[in-house]
């Protein structure tokens, strides 16, 4: 059953309120990062083009229901404006009369913003009355915010009941295509990367994909996890002591099975603290020394996951091979990344799940070398974790 997309609908003389995702990194009224808000103007664009109008609507970080001007949306209003070269307007709350009568005053054309959706709490208590309220302002609904698709939210889920179709997104359509259709039926070899920092909050991926993927390879953090379940000494690396049985039989099942190849580094990175003005070098996994701390991947181990992800046709990352915030940790995620592009020139299919390790990503300037940077953190990792995602289930048939 394929979806309703925006690319299937003609908004002339219709107001259309779209559901975004603007949850940016504000730091002292600055936006420091604004790929959510450009991923978002291709949809935007087609509602004007075909002479509507778009209310958008959005929440910014964790005001938890209270209205903080520190999670205001004003310097979104900002850079959209900049981005369209348009004049974006604001109302200071998402319902109520300001925002009925500036949403019923709007022309076709014309772009209004919604202040924070999280600044009420009915918000995330996918209220229905805030829902109504909600849909009131506009004529037809799209949800094009691949980032809270996995949450069940007024804005995402309840506002839903209140129109006849959920229209999706350009960018929710972009997301859905690379990150569930095309890794659904996979070309192969297909190598998942997973790193970051705990094995916890990945560990449904990992045993979705080991029945999925030809090779799983782990980094970051959580590999300290594994080498303790495995015997080894690690030091003072970040560990999950409740997670070494699960880290056993994870290796239990690795062993068991010749369909998937799994990988752990062989060699990493030990400093003497956590910063990057230290003393560090590269050692085997098997002789970390009781008071060091591992940081990164070794150079061998680099040279191995490089080679299995050039000899891929499908590639997912989800998470940083080290302690990429600091330079002196960085080169095991910047590595990573590297062999990904030359992978992807060679017309492999690569894709980097959101969050960190699209922040890392950026930070590297590898963005435009991968087939797909998620906008999306947890709602990525669900996707590919094989969950069906709240949002996307209530997207209308065509
Ligand atoms: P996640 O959100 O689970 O993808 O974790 C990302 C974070 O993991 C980043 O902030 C990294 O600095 C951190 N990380 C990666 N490797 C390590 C490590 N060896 N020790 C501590 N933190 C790490």
């Amino acid at each position: 059953m394929s979806r309703l997309t925006v690319k299937d609908v003609n908004f002339k003389n219709k107001k259309v309120l779209i559901r975004v995702d603007f949850n940016v990194p504000v730091n002292n009224g600055e936006i420091t990062n604004d790929f959510r808000i450009v991923s978002s103007l291709p949809t935007i664009k087609k509602v004007l083009k075909d002479g509507g109008s778009v209310i958008c609507m959005s929440h910014l970080g964790r005001p938890k229901g209270k209205v903080k001007p520190d999670f205001s949306l004003k310097p979104v209003q900002k850079r959209l404006g900049e981005l369209l070269d348009l004049d974006v307007k604001f109302v200071d709350d998402c319902i109520g009369e300001n925002a009925k009568k500036m949403a019923s005053e709007l022309n076709n054309g014309e772009i209004l913003l919604l202040e924070n959706l999280r600044f009420h709490k009915e918000e995330k208590k996918n209220d229905l009355i805030f829902s109504k309220a909600l849909s009131e302002l506009a004529d037809m609904y799209v949800n094009d915010a691949f980032g809270t698709a996995h949450r069940a939210h007024a804005s995402n889920i309840g506002v839903a009941k209140y129109f006849d179709k959920v229209i999706s997104g350009l960018l929710l359509e972009k997301e859905l295509t690379y990150l569930k259709d095309k890794i659904e039926s996979p070309k192969r070899p297909y190598t998942a990367i997973l790193g970051g920092e705990k094995i916890s909050g990945k560990i449904d991926t990992i045993n979705h994909l080991f029945e999925k993927v030809d090779n799983l390879i782990i980094g970051g953090g959580m590999i300290f996890t594994f080498f303790k379940a495995m015997g080894y000494g690690i030091g003072n690396s970040l560990v999950e002591e409740n997670k070494i049985e699960l880290a056993k039989e994870i290796l239990e099942k690795a062993k068991a099975t010749d369909k998937v190849k799994f990988y752990l580094p062989e060699d990493v990175i030990v400093a003497d603290e956590f910063k990057n003005d230290t003393n560090y070098k590269t050692i085997s996994i098997e002789n970390i020394p009781m008071d060091k701390i591992g940081l990164d991947i070794g150079e061998k181990s680099i040279q191995k996951f490089s080679n299995v992800i050039k000899s891929s046709k499908t590639i997912l990352w989800n998470g940083p091979m080290g302690v990429f915030e600091m330079e002196n940790f960085a080169k095991g995620t910047e590595k990573i990344a590297d062999a990904l592009a030359k992978s992807t020139k060679m017309g492999a299919i690569s894709l980097v799940g959101g969050g960190d390790s699209a922040a890392a990503v950026k930070k590297l300037g590898y963005y435009d070398k991968i087939s797909h940077v998620s906008t999306g953190g947890g709602a990525s990792l669900e996707l590919i974790s094989g969950i069906e995602l709240p949002a996307v289930a209530e997207i209308s048939s065509k």
